[in-house]
């Protein structure tokens, strides 16, 4: 009889289940003395966030009279003790001023005025993977505190608003109490660790990632020195399977390969390695690269501490544009990175040809949504479509309920804004998917419309030139009406240029733009991709309006379905196009 997979809930562990503990915990046991010193000491003084006691007041290095406003702040008041000060804020019902307005960032508490006069919390859900439980939790929260709806986000994260001051050390102690946490979510801080949402059910997989995501996360949470970075940085853990989580748009990108028997002098042993990808940041047009470093999986915490401690040592503390590992990359070269990463390691870094890897097959696009088969016998995954990420209370407790009553009480997020319920009998696939439709949500995808995402955008976001969320939502309902295309076309919003839904790696890319006049509008990019469809897309029109935006991506996707070649993907199609050709036949 085929056995279902566990989820870790039941009482006592079964020899699958330690086995699958111990490989969660290796990362961090094998490895006591990682991103120390030679000398044994930790590389800054935790109790300052990175600041040396010498002389004349420097952030590593950096002196004080030169580094920028936000490092000012950090270093006048560590972020990460101001408990006292999120209490008294709640207690007078008032929201913080613009220097504590970032550091309450570092407990995932944004205070977003103008858009909305209210905070709004941002978790961590590393590998995206959470319990029925947590989610009615958290959805109860949203209800009793805040606005009542959740967004996914476009780091398999949640993200929960309008909560007022008073409520907020009410929401930061019930999160922990749901086994949760928002710590250091926002910020100069380690974003959610992502991790390939399959991981575990996946046919194709090359491992399970799911234990060096939750590793890397513990570890993070648990070193002072890992936060208070020079900048934001990302990163994820990809594991082989049919659903990418963009590796490669993140600061390193551990990505799983295979390395086959070779008797060549000094090859590793045959087994599953991570290939480490460094520097990838979208909205400023560049993709993580390979670095030649091949890494056991159970040195890939010890690396990405060591990697991480490099940053922010050597990042830019004076210059918030130049603040991100791509400069620190770009101004040492990768060479001297690496380097300056193994005097870290208590082991060598090693070094192994791409071309002697095999790398995971290319992903299936839109592959997050609809029914897949795992890879224990008789179980289905189900991937939920959401409208660009929002979910109403009914529905995220629907959702909860879901996963309890066909599967094993487990929900994993994606990078696409959109959840999969695993673990579903096959047997009872029809009746799971009748009740996701009951929620009003769906199991379907379509080739146009399978693969939209957006940023927060106006409605929640002060950056925003437009109200994205709203604008997907309505191009969703207006593509449903056209032909679709042979092949999946992923459509990103963004509200402005900071790319949170990474429009220059999108098939289509829309990027919120204020007109002459005051009007919401969008500038529009094409032919970007990622992974096997790797490239920066090009700009074809600036600033359409906005009644103009949903006829124009129509007809962008009807012109790629009656001209391109037998087989040809959008990618392909519109990057053997010039912009001057696409703009002429796109304007007929
Ligand atoms: Fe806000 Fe811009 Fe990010 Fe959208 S891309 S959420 S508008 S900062």
């Amino acid at each position: 009889m085929a056995t279902a997979p566990s989820t870790g809930h039941e009482p006592g562990f079964s020899a699958e289940q330690i086995g699958w503990l111990e490989s969660f915990f290796a990362p961090l046991a094998d490895r006591p003395f990682v991103g120390l010193l030679p000398n044994g000491q930790l590389t800054s003084d935790s109790s300052a966030a990175g600041t040396n006691q010498a002389a004349e007041p420097a952030i590593f290095g950096t002196p004080l009279a030169d580094v920028s406003k936000p490092e000012r702040w950090k270093y006048d008041e560590n972020p990460l003790d101001i408990w006292d000060k999120l209490v008294a804020h709640a207690d007078a019902d008032r929201f913080p001023d613009e220097a504590d307005t970032f550091r309450f960032k570092f407990h995932g508490l944004f205070y977003v005025a103008p858009a909305q006069d209210s905070f709004m919390l941002r978790l961590r859900i590393p590998a995206g993977e959470l319990t029925a439980e947590q989610l009615h939790g958290l959805t109860d929260l949203a209800e009793d505190l805040g606005g009542g709806y959740l967004h996914v986000t476009t780091r398999a994260n949640f993200q929960v608003r309008e909560f007022r001051p008073k409520g907020i050390v009410r929401v930061l102690t019930r999160l922990q109490e749901l086994g949760l946490t928002s710590r250091g979510s926002g910020a100069d801080n380690i974003r959610n660790i992502t991790a390939s949402p399959t991981s575990g059910f996946d046919p194709g997989e090359f491992l399970d990632v799911r234990p060096f995501a939750k590793g890397l996360h513990h570890y993070i949470l648990n070193q002072r020195d890992l936060y208070g970075l020079p900048r934001k940085f990302n990163v994820a853990f990809e594991s082989g399977g049919a659903i990418c989580t963009a590796a490669d748009t993140n600061d390193i990108g551990f990505v799983a390969c295979r390395v086959r028997d070779n008797a060549a002098p000094g090859s590793p042993e045959a087994g599953i390695y991570f290939r480490v990808q460094l520097g990838g940041i979208t909205g400023h047009k560049d993709f993580a690269r390979d670095t030649g470093l091949l890494v056991r999986p159970s040195d890939a915490v010890a690396v990405a501490a060591a990697m991480i401690r490099v940053f922010s040592e050597q990042g830019d503390r004076t210059d918030r544009k130049k603040a991100r590992l791509k400069y620190l990359l770009e101004r040492w070269g990768v060479e001297k990175y690496l380097e300056a990463t193994a005097q870290k390691l208590a082991f060598p870094l090693r070094r192994w040809p791409l071309a002697q890897c095999e790398m995971p097959r290319a992903e299936v696009k839109h592959g997050w949504i609809g029914v897949t088969k795992q890879s224990q016998r008789g179980f289905c995954a189900i991937g939920v479509r959401t409208p660009a990420g929002r979910l109403s209370g009914r529905q995220a407790h629907g959702l909860a309920d879901l996963a309890k009553r066909f599967g094993k009480g487990e929900l994993r997020l994606t990078v696409w804004q959109n959840l999969i319920v695993p673990h579903v009998p096959e047997s009872q696939v029809d009746d799971a998917i009748r009740a996701v439709h009951k929620l009003g949500l769906g199991t379907e995808s379509d080739n146009a419309t399978g693969g939209i995402i957006a940023c927060t955008g106006k409605m929640g976001c002060r950056y925003a030139a437009a109200d994205t969320k709203a604008h997907a939502a309505a191009l969703t309902k207006a593509l449903q009406k056209i032909k679709e295309p042979e092949f999946p076309v992923n459509i990103h919003f963004t509200g402005c240029p900071h790319s949170c839904a990474q429009h220059y790696c999108g098939d289509i890319g829309l990027v919120g733009a204020k007109l002459s006049d005051g009007a919401e509008g969008y500038h529009v990019v094409i032919g970007g991709g990622m992974g096997a469809e790797q490239g920066i897309a090009r700009e074809i029109f600036r600033g359409i309006r906005i009644e103009e935006v949903n006829p124009l991506i129509a007809r962008i996707l009807e012109c790629y379905r009656s001209h391109h070649a037998a087989g040809e993907t959008f990618v392909q199609w519109s990057r053997r196009h010039s912009v001057g050709e696409l703009q002429e036949i796109f304007s007929d």
